[in-house]
């Protein structure tokens, strides 16, 4: 976690704030994409209000620095971006519960994908039971 999330944000020519550190800290340390919910939950201890986590977000999926993930069930969650240099991340969304999880996936888009379309906006979506679902 040597990270200088503070550098990060000002590469992309976001002012650092504690409140964008703590977010993008949160984001790239889950193991599963967050709701803004679960970010509420998370930064408990800080006073961060609930519309600047919203602003939070937007401003870091503007710069790149998250991506928007939309898995059907309308809470949209936070995850990395994706990195061609250190694969890509699908999107695994149970059917039977509300298990959401990302998956480094191989993927190698078709020429037929236009080339304006940047990887990091792919967004590649799994739906199906997950394991405890499929014991059960
Ligand atoms: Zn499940």
């Amino acid at each position: 976690m040597g990270t200088d999330f503070g550098d990060v944000l000002r590469g992309r020519g976001l002012r650092s704030t504690p409140g964008r550190r703590a977010v993008l800290r949160l984001i790239e340390s889950a193991r599963f994409p967050l709701s803004h919910g679960d970010i509420m939950r998370r930064l408990r201890r800080r006073a961060v209000d609930r519309a600047t986590v919203f602003r939070i977000l937007d401003d870091l999926v503007r710069v790149g620095l998250a991506r928007r993930i939309g898995v059907g069930d309308r809470i949209l969650r936070y995850g990395p971006p994706n990195n061609p240099h250190d694969g890509f991340r699908a999107v695994f969304a149970c059917t039977s519960c509300d298990r959401v999880e990302e998956l480094e996936v191989e993927l190698t888009l078709p020429d037929r994908v236009p080339r304006s379309l940047r990887r990091r906006q792919v967004q590649l979506l799994i739906r199906g039971r997950c394991d405890s679902c499929t014991k059960s």
